[in-house]
This record gives structure tokens, C-alpha cells and sequence, in this order.
């Protein structure tokens, strides 16, 4: 297989976004713009089966592909810190599954905290998670997580049940405390853009309080 194969990507659903299409300016404007870099190609997966493609088609050409959930990356490693790499966007992995019953909630890497939290609290539940609406879910769950509830129920990644994870040859794995557990261990905190490519994550929710307190205290 050749570049030029990838990168016309017939086999994916999602879409893919070139270097000289109009919209791929605005694409790859992350949270930072104090730096910028330059993909070879923006591919957007719909689901695991769209990361398990890509990622098998960039072993064969032994090149580098980055995952990328809401952009909020400090250094800029959703775009993987560098030039000329595949860069495989989460956003339209977003769908959430709320099993109240459970206490559980499917949630797909794609999400911003925002809808997260906006769904979760229809349903009467919430993950401790960081403060800022935009942060992707995926970068965020595996960097740790803290928030308002973070006293209460811990990070975010101590929320996780288990995952979806594409790993390094394209192979879909269920991860959690039993199967596959170090994984699950070294994906809870240490896991953005390193060990795999988290697709979904179950996470325990917990019931929203009646009333909360908010306080901000300035010390000048
Ligand atoms: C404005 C702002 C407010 C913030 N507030 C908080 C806060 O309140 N609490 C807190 O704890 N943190 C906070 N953060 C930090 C934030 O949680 C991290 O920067 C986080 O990594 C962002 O995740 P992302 O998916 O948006 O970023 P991305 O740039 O998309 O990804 C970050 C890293 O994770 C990797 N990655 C992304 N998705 C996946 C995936 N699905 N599978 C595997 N690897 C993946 C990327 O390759 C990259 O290395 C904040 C950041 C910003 C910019």
C-alpha cells in the first residue's frame, strides 16, 4: 500500500481532510495557538472499527498517527507536538449511554466535558471531572482528571470501569481490572497518546446532589 492510498481513505466512514482543503486551517487550530503544526492528514473516525482501519493501514506504511479528543493539550499533543504526522481526530466518537439502573455510563472518547456533564445531569448523574466545557474527555480521563468532585469521588480516571482501546497493531481490546489489567492500570493517568487509542470508556456516575455551594476565593 502506498501513501496515496491512505490518504484517499475509501475505506473509512469518516471524513478525511487534506492539506489543501478550505476547512483544514480551522481544523487544526487546538486550544494553544501560540504553536501550530502542520499534519500530513486529518482523519475523523466514526467508531473503533474507522481507528482499528487507520491505524492498521499506518503500520503497513510505518508511519505515526496520533489520537486527538477535544484539542486541549498544553504542548500541543493532539497534533502530536510535530509536523507531518496522521492525525486521527475522536470528535464524532461521541455518542453517551446513560444505564442508570447501574450507576454506569458509556461515554465515546469524541466528547466534551460540556455535553458530558449536560447529559449526565438530565439523567440526574455526574462524573468528577475538570472545569472547563471544551476539554475533550479522552485526553482529559487519561491525564487524570480533576475537578469540583474530585474530593468527593476522586478523578476521573478513578471512575473508570473499563474501555475500548485500539492498540499499536490494530487489535480492538476490552480493558478493565480483569482483562487486560495492565493496561487498565497504565491507561488511568498516564495514558493520553501513549498505550493505545481509547475509543469508549464506562465510567461509574454518581447521583447529582439537590443543591451545591460554589465558592471562589481570591488572594490578593
Ligand atoms: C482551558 C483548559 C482548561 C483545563 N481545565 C482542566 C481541569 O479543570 N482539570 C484538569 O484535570 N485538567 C484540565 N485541563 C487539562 C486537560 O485535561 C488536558 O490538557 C487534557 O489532556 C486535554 O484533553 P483533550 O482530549 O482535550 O486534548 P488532546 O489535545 O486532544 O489530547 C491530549 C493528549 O491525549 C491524547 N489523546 C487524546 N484522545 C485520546 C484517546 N482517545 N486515546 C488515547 N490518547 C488520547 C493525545 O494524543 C494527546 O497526547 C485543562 C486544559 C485547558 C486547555
Amino acid at each position: 500500500m502506498y501513501l496515496a492510498d491512505f490518504i484517499s481513505f475509501k475505506f473509512l466512514e469518516g471524513p478525511v481532510i487534506y492539506p489543501n482543503d478550505t476547512l483544514f486551517p480551522s481544523l487544526i487550530i487546538d486550544q494553544n495557538i501560540r504553536v501550530n503544526y502542520t499534519p500530513t492528514v486529518l482523519v475523523y473516525a466514526i467508531d473503533n472499527k474507522d481507528v482499528q482501519k487507520a491505524v492498521k493501514c499506518v503500520v503497513e506504511l510505518k508511519r505515526d498517527i496520533v489520537p486527538r479528543s477535544g484539542g486541549h493539550s498544553y504542548e500541543k499533543y493532539g497534533l502530536s507536538g510535530r509536523d507531518n504526522v496522521f492525525v486521527l481526530d475522536l470528535t464524532f466518537v461521541n455518542s453517551i449511554t446513560i444505564n442508570s439502573e447501574m450507576k454506569t455510563a458509556k461515554i465515546g472518547a469524541g466528547n466534551r466535558l460540556g455535553n458530558v456533564y449536560n447529559q449526565l445531569n438530565q439523567a440526574g448523574f455526574l462524573i468528577p471531572a475538570g472545569l472547563c466545557p471544551s476539554v475533550g474527555i479522552g485526553g482529559h480521563a487519561l491525564g487524570g482528571g480533576f475537578g469540583y468532585y474530585s474530593r468527593k469521588y476522586g478523578l476521573a480516571c478513578n471512575n473508570i470501569i473499563s474501555m475500548e482501546v485500539v492498540d499499536g497493531k490494530g487489535n480492538i481490546l476490552h480493558v478493565d481490572s480483569n482483562t487486560n489489567s495492565d493496561l487498565y492500570f497504565a491507561l488511568k493517568g498516564a495514558g493520553g497518546g501513549s498505550y493505545g487509542i481509547v475509543t469508549y470508556f464506562v465510567f461509574r456516575i454518581h447521583p447529582t446532589p439537590p443543591q451545591v455551594t460554589y465558592m471562589e476565593l481570591a488572594f490578593n
